[in-house]
């Protein structure tokens, strides 16, 4: 069965809002990592941006 990890450092995600974000980041993502903090943070068109989830 595959389970979501974060894509940039593959550490699991989950399917929760990060318990820190602020509005000024953006849109608040869907998916944290298990601790809450915010998927790792990536470079975009638009400036960083936390990274979207795979599954392994
Ligand atoms: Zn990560």
């Amino acid at each position: 069965m595959s389970r979501p990890v974060c894509s940039s450092c593959g550490e699991p995600a989950v399917e929760v809002e990060p318990s820190t974000w602020t509005p000024a980041w953006g849109k608040r993502p869907s998916w944290s990592h298990e601790d809450g903090e915010p998927l790792c943070p990536e470079m975009g068109p638009d400036g960083y941006q936390p990274c979207g989830v795979e599954y392994v």
